[in-house]
């Protein structure tokens, strides 16, 4: 047998957290398990059939649909985001400031491969999401992690001041967050704005939960000043708003020199996005689908209710998200306790057992820098809401 040696770079990274549960949830559902699994977040609603049929007649027309297009994306779907950019945030791009990836996934490993080197440190306010420190140290950077669970879950200027260094490179932010659901006000972000200006630090302004925001506004973080703009990579992309996660499409606007070298890297992985995708989000994109404010109103009353829900349980306390469809709840009062002859030591021992005994799949909080902490995604039907929420209440009254 050959001696295969794996490259350094990925015994540096771990298989993606929020994808293994949720492959194990539908492992034990496949079992015949009647788990509720809030583990992906991930819409429950189907993609809206105008753009499933445009998808649909493309395929049918043949030609194009079959072919490479520009490595990223077709001039058309160039010019919808930048009109998506224009429309919705008042940021304004040229086409070389634009490329559509293979998710917003996608978009964001390309972006910090175009701008973290070896020895390079990103800041990283945590609770953050599972892939940003891996990617980060996927192409030998540093993640310095950063945490801001005492301030709302919202990283303050002084927090980044003193974190920053002169090996820096690099901040990403999340607004709405992917775990925690929080809203960046206008005046936090315009704070960290302030505080790398005059800087040669890059933001990467991760927006895909952009249409989820309940009650405040979106703000986009390039839009806050032309030195923000300057320095910013805006990700977003279809799989969230228009519940097209199986799609794959992402896009970014940003610095041309940083899209050009992102594109470069692109060029020799993936080429294009899947150009049948590409037709699909360029009906997406030019118009919100119809459906959107009533998702986002499910959406809200699910968050409501999963809160109100969790809060009632012992031992755990949960905050109100502005955005997103996770919540965040803090189960350290769970730690220590026992359910039968299951001993929670931390949040992975919690998970387990929420998952093998109450049968409800959650993520665990150090999975995002956050131990003692669950995310459980709430894009999911109401009667599997109800259901998840009466098995949590009901695991949290069994401890001892
Ligand atoms: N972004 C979603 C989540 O956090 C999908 C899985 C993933 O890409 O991490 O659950």
């Amino acid at each position: 047998m050959p001696n295969l040696r794996l490259a350094r770079r990925v015994g540096r990274i771990q298989p993606s957290a929020t994808l293994a549960l949720t492959a194990r949830a539908r492992a034990l559902k496949a079992e015949g398990k009647d788990v509720v699994a809030l583990t992906a977040g991930e819409p429950d609603f189907e993609t809206p059939m105008a753009i499933r049929e445009s998808a649909i007649e493309s395929l049918r027309k043949g030609g194009a649909v079959g072919r490479y297009t520009p490595v990223g994306g077709t001039p058309e779907l160039v010019q919808a985001v930048i009109g998506k950019f224009r429309r919705d945030n008042a940021l304004e791009y040229r086409p070389e400031q634009v490329l559509v990836s293979c998710g917003a996934k996608h978009s964001i490993f390309n972006a910090i491969g175009a701008l973290v080197d070896d020895g390079d440190e990103v800041i990283v306010p945590a609770p953050y999401w599972v892939s940003y420190p891996e990617m980060i140290r996927f192409f030998g950077g540093t993640p310095v992690v950063v945490d801001t669970s005492s301030t709302g879950f919202v990283l303050t200027p002084e927090a980044l001041k003193r974190a920053m260094t002169p090996r820096t490179r690099l901040v990403i932010v999340n607004s709405p967050s992917n775990p925690t659901g929080a809203v960046w006000d206008r005046a936090a972000q315009q704070a960290i704005a302030d505080a790398v200006a005059g800087t040669d630090v890059a933001v990467i302004s991760d927006e895909i939960y952009e249409k989820l925001v309940y009650g405040g506004q979106h703000v986009a973080f390039a839009g806050l000043s032309k030195d923000a703009c300057e320095r910013t990579v805006t990700v977003n992309g279809v799989a969230k708003a228009y519940a097209m996660t199986g799609w794959r499409i992402g896009y970014v606007g940003g610095p041309a020199p940083v899209v050009k070298a992102m594109n470069a890297l692109q060029s020799h992985s993936t080429s294009n996005p899947t150009t049948v995708a590409q037709l699909a989000t360029l009906a997406a994109l030019q118009k919100d689908p119809d459906e959107l404010p009533r998702w986002r109103a499910q959406y809200q009353a699910r968050r409501d209710r999963m809160v109100a829900g969790l809060n009632a349980a012992k031992g755990v306390k949960c905050a109100t998200p502005g955005g997103a469809f996770y919540v965040f709840p803090d189960c350290r009062g769970w730690i220590g306790k026992r359910h039968g002859d299951a001993v929670l030591k931390d949040d992975a021992a919690i998970c387990e057992a929420l998952l093998t005994r109450a049968l409800v799949g959650g993520v665990p909080g150090g999975e995002f820098g956050a131990p003692g902490f669950v995310r459980f995604s709430y894009a999911a039907s109401d009667a599997e809401i109800g259901k998840a929420i009466e098995r949590i209440q009901k695991f949290a009254s069994e401890l001892v």
